[in-house]
């Protein structure tokens, strides 16, 4: 798989393509404001978008959705049901945020934990991981020692808890389950801010180190 960023807009958020390297296939995961841009690179490298992935439905993660729908409306909308009542929430979402808000299509596919979802050749493992989302999923490669992970960890830092629907006993649960559970050589592309490692965070981030070796000491 390969991994471009897309990054901007008032919360520095990271969109992401990737490509299933050798098959072509491409799919979007969590356009935001930087769709726009994103759409352009697709259109120029003659992609076909398989598929849109939501890791959760907070604004910054869904406001450019309409312009990927609108230059790949075939292309199915993932997304997990428990984050449906923050999706029906996005024109108060808007207003908390003073972000403009813009109707956006509505998801066609359910994510499930546990499951597959493949483009091309290429598999990604859906784990639901709550605590900064209700219905928040990490997408992990079954091809290559990566994960998308949203806004669930990043570089010595972890997911905001203070949002509707958040809760931080079961964002540490879902670190500790579904994030330090992987290999310590995973690349982990989030939300905001540079990629890092399973390695490096289990060591490094502040939050976790009480946590080393993904128990608590
Ligand atoms: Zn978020
Ligand atoms: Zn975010």
């Amino acid at each position: 798989m390969r991994v471009t960023a897309f990054t901007g807009g008032a919360f520095v958020q990271n969109g992401y393509v990737v490509a299933c390297t050798g098959s072509g296939a491409t799919v979007v995961v969590d356009p935001g404001a930087e769709s726009a841009r994103m759409v352009g690179a697709l259109k120029a490298d003659r992609a076909e978008v398989a598929a849109v992935y939501l890791t959760h439905a907070h604004l910054d993660h869904v406001e450019g959705l309409h312009r990927v729908h609108a230059a790949y409306p075939d292309a199915p909308i993932w997304l997990h049901p428990d984050d449906q009542p923050l999706w029906e929430a996005m024109p108060q979402q808007a207003a908390m945020f003073g972000i403009p808000f813009h109707e956006q299509p509505e998801p066609t596919h359910a994510f499930e934990h546990g499951q597959d979802v493949e483009f091309g050749q290429c598999v990604f493992h859906v784990r639901k991981a709550p605590g900064h989302a209700p219905g928040h999923v990490v997408l992990v490669s079954r091809d290559d020692p990566l994960a998308l992970v949203g806004d669930v960890i990043f570089q010595r830092g972890i997911g905001r808890t203070d949002l509707p629907g958040g809760d931080l006993a079961t964002l540490m649960r879902s670190i500790r389950e579904e994030i330090l559970t992987l290999p310590d050589e995973t690349v982990l592309y989030n939300g905001h801010g540079p990629p890092t490692t399973v390695g490096e965070e289990r060591m490094g981030n502040p939050f976790l180190i009480p946590q080393v070796g993904g128990r608590r000491v």
